[in-house]
């Protein structure tokens, strides 16, 4: 087995985000713990970035994800494979800790990754008594028959709901993750899926972000990928869905152009993808207007002709 250093996140990284209406500097943070206490969705290669991390390896690797903090980094983002707010995850005496730091050190922002079941008033409570936060929850689609059988999720929009009415009486904010193109669905479908989601989400999040299906390692989704039974989204099915979707919506087109992630026909993918990129950040349609490129024809057709293929991917 490779040897893991439990002192060391697993990535750390700087970017640009939506904040307050106006693009700030972000800082990454994925810390190594545990991992998931589900661990069982379709699409998620997180699992086996699990390891026995201990309260004092997390307290460290914070510790040395925070120097990339300056300059001038207004919104940190949290991540952990799993639960920000699962105690058997991340313990409470660290969570408070980071969140003590981050107040400190004037950090204007906090989003953290949590499954909904974690989200308690008392835990709400203790992010937001001490700075703005955002609690992300992958709600993936607002259909529950797809949630349970193409992704295996294991909560329903209801827990979803009840999560987002917590937080929100408390003041906080809810993002809310969809997944474009979970298996067993037609290009067309996924693009119908995630339209209507956004629009069931709306009233509950205050941010949505659309996630692109990529293949992650050792996956149901990189089994069916292997045997030709799945194919990433187009990035076309993206600006689609971004168009008709109630805003705020952003998405991150991660792995874009390559096999494993969304993509067009490889040509395009870079253009499109900055695109999209730039929409999340302005949030002006525009930016999504006048694309065009010979494979979009193509795109079209595989969507009408993919109604009539049972869920087969077609090109
Ligand atoms: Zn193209």
């Amino acid at each position: 087995m490779r040897e893991i250093d439990l002192t060391r996140p697993v990535s750390v990284w700087r970017s640009k985000d939506l904040f307050q209406g106006r693009e700030a500097e972000s800082l990454t943070i994925i810390l190594r713990t545990p991992g998931c206490s589900w661990a069982r969705c379709t699409m998620c290669g997180y699992p086996v970035e699990g390891a026995p991390a201990t309260e004092k390896d997390l307290l460290v690797q914070f510790g040395r994800a925070m120097e990339r903090l300056s300059p001038g980094a207004e919104v940190v983002k949290i991540y952990t494979s799993g639960s920000f707010l699962d105690p058997g995850e991340l313990p409470e005496v660290v969570r408070d800790h980071i969140l003590d730091s981050l107040k400190a050190m004037g950090v204007k922002k906090l989003v953290l990754e949590t499954r909904p079941e974690y989200i308690t008033p008392e835990r709400a409570k203790a992010c937001l008594s001490r700075l703005e936060t955002e609690f992300a929850l992958g709600l993936e689609t607002a259909n529950d028959l797809v949630r349970q059988k193409s992704v295996c999720k294991g909560f329903s929009f209801r827990d979803f709901v009840k999560a987002s009415e917590i937080v929100h009486n408390l003041g906080g904010r809810i993002k809310a993750y969809l997944l474009l193109k979970p298996p067993f669905l037609s290009e067309g479908e996924a693009i119908r899926d995630a339209v209507s989601s956004a629009r069931a989400a709306k009233p509950y999040a205050d941010m949505i972000s659309l996630n692109l299906c990529n293949v992650q390692k050792k996956t149901t989704v990189e089994r069916l990928w292997e045997r030709d039974e799945y194919r990433p989204p187009w990035l076309w099915s993206a600006v689609e869905v971004l168009r008709n979707s109630p805003g705020p919506i952003i998405c991150d087109p991660v792995g874009a152009g390559t096999r494993r992630g969304p993509h067009n026909c490889g040509e395009c993918d870079g253009a499109v993808a900055e695109a999209i990129r730039k929409f999340s950040l302005t949030q002006d349609p525009r930016d999504l207007v006048g694309l065009d490129h010979w494979c979009r024809a193509t795109w079209r057709k595989v969507v009408e002709l993919e109604e009539k293929s049972f869920g087969t991917p077609l090109v």
